[in-house]
């Protein structure tokens, strides 16, 4: 018989992960879940965090990343959309910063557009692709602030004809946050759509740069 095993700790679970790995994570205290991310239009990027970019979940996205753990990066969503559903007003639909298609043919699949979909099915809301990633990035993890905004600039595309005014509530989605540049940028793509848009991340990760 198949036993389903824990992803994290390989011991037996009802889910991807066991009930003791779940509990591991988290969420942020109320103040640092909230902030707002600086657009160059001048205006204001509301961002939700979940949890601190750190053990397990630091372990959990690794697997994500690079050993084609898909279940996991959806289940983390649910868990995600059910957190978000008791807290926050909700969108319309969900919208996954995209990965450039090289990256996306490497892994199989886009981590942010699994948790995108993991939460849209907790909060029974669509997901939806409306961005393309035009230019692969190199790996931002070691680039300054102002290098990463440079680099993101232009990196996405909106993916309808730019006349077609959705002016829906979009919930934009990703993994990581570290300076806010890929989901400004992201944000900016957005715009000429709708103004109505809002910015999640499952965690936060703390740099030495600062976060604006
Ligand atoms: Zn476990």
């Amino acid at each position: 018989m198949w036993i389903q095993r824990c992803q994290l700790c390989l011991r037996r679970a009802e889910t991807v992960l066991c009930a003791s790995c779940w509990l591991q994570i988290v969420p942020l205290d109320y103040s640092e879940q909230s902030l707002t991310l600086a657009l160059t239009t001048g205006r204001g990027l509301a961002h939700v965090c979940y949890a601190a970019y750190a053990s397990p979940l630091k372990q959990m996205l690794y697997q994500v990343k690079y050993h084609s753990a898909q279940k996991l990066a959806y289940a983390l969503g649910v868990e995600l959309g059910r957190w978000y559903r008791s807290r926050w007003p909700l969108p319309d639909l969900l919208v996954p910063v995209p990965l450039h298609s090289t990256r996306l043919a490497e892994r199989g699949y886009n981590q942010a557009e699994e948790l995108a979909r993991g939460m849209g099915k907790a909060l029974n809301r669509p997901c939806c692709n409306l961005l393309e990633r035009s230019q692969n990035t190199p790996a931002l993890h070691a680039l300054t602030a102002e290098e990463r905004k440079q680099v993101l600039q232009q990196a996405f595309v909106y993916k309808l004809e730019a006349e077609r005014k959705l002016n829906s509530r979009i919930l934009l989605v990703d993994d990581i946050l570290t300076t806010g540049s890929t989901l400004s940028s992201a944000a900016l793509c957005l715009e000429p759509v709708t103004k109505r848009i809002v910015s999640i991340s499952l965690a936060r990760a703390l740099i030495a740069d600062p976060l604006l």
